[in-house]
């Protein structure tokens, strides 16, 4: 039997076909691309809403799955766009009426560690999550994912896209700044904030645009801010390692697609006598896969939820998600 998994939080709106062993026999995503500037909630939204019924459509058709296959409908609840939300919301509470299956809502948070710990057999990993929207350092702690600590004002993968349009490229400028910064070559200092596992990056933004006012080229613009700003993440994933007493890591998010990010990541834990494991990009950025995953263990531990009682939650926090298939 599998789960159908919904994901709408942000600019990606991904169904996800998962079967009870988390192989995934079927994904259909389509990312929302700004022609200018950032992310606007409500035309991300009308993306999902084109796109979703045909995604499902996509996906239980690669997957070779029958309605009458398919065990419950999960959905991200949050966090993430109250109207990006709303519109994977309504495809799952319609697909679970129209096949009388449970509708099992998830966090995406959570989501992003259980499709990680699953394909890396890591028992206990501490997720490193960065994306878009969010930037966290999350365990698993009595009954609950705890974040130990996260940014304190905007999430790196919106400060690499607002940084690189600022430059004068187009959203997403994480991957394009990964390009440029491999021509460059020397590192200019950036402010580096780190307060104890928490970390800060608009600092960062203001000075590089000082410097390329002062005529730095791109690429070394480009390859300071990568060094300076993963250096950040990978101290603060450090830090908890250490507090924590952990040995293993798993990366999630968009950003964590990028290379140098996870050589550092790598290095440090590796460098610690641990294990890193980062999953395939595929299910590394916003997926309906990872929502479908988490589907089967909330569902296997009875959380599913009535559709009048299933409201989505723009800010669901990590740590207030109960999450009894981890034990007490
Ligand atoms: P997500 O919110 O998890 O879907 O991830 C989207 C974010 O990941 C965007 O801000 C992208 O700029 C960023 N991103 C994607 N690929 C890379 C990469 N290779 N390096 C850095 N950032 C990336
Ligand atoms: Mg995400």
């Amino acid at each position: 039997m599998v789960v159908v998994g919904i994901e709408s939080t942000a600019h990606t709106a991904s169904v996800g076909i998962v079967d009870e062993r988390a192989n995934v026999l079927g994904l259909a995503s389509d990312m929302y691309r700004p022609t200018a500037g950032g992310i606007h909630p409500r035309e991300a939204a009308n993306h999902h809403v084109e796109l979703l019924p045909n995604l499902v459509k996509t996906a239980l058709e690669s997957a070779h799955v029958r309605p009458t296959e398919v065990e419950g409908v999960a959905f991200a609840q949050g966090p993430g766009l109250g109207p990006c939300l709303r519109a994977g919301a309504t495809v799952a509470r319609m697909l679970a009426l129209t096949w009388d299956r449970p509708l099992v809502p998830v966090n995406h948070c959570v989501a992003h560690v259980e499709i990680a710990r699953v394909l890396s057999g890591l028992d206990d990993p501490m997720l490193l999550y960065a994306s878009g929207g969010n930037t966290q350092v999350i365990a698993y702690a009595r009954g609950r994912y705890r974040v130990l600590g996260e940014t304190l004002d905007i999430g790196i993968g919106n400060f690499l896209d607002k940084l690189w349009i600022e430059l004068g490229g187009t959203f997403p400028g994480g991957p394009a700044l990964e390009k440029e910064a491999q021509a460059g070559t020397e590192l200019h200092p950036l402010p580096y904030s780190v307060h104890g596992m928490d970390v800060a990056f608009s600092g960062i933004l203001t000075a590089t645009l000082a410097l390329r006012a002062k005529g730095v080229s791109r690429p070394d613009l480009a390859y300071s801010v990568e060094a300076t700003a993963y250096a950040m993440l990978t101290e603060i994933t450090e830090r908890a390692l250490a507090h924590r007493r952990r040995d293993t890591v798993v990366l999630g998010g968009g950003v964590a697609c990028n290379e140098r990010l996870r050589g550092m990541v790598r290095t440090m834990v590796e460098g610690r006598g641990g294990t890193m494991y980062a999953p395939p990009r595929s299910l590394c950025v916003d997926n309906g896969a990872m929502i479908a995953w988490t589907g089967h263990l909330a569902l296997r531990a009875g959380q599913t939820s009535a559709v009048e009682q299933s409201a989505v939650q723009p800010r669901q926090r990590t740590d207030l998600v109960l999450t009894p298939w981890r034990g007490g």
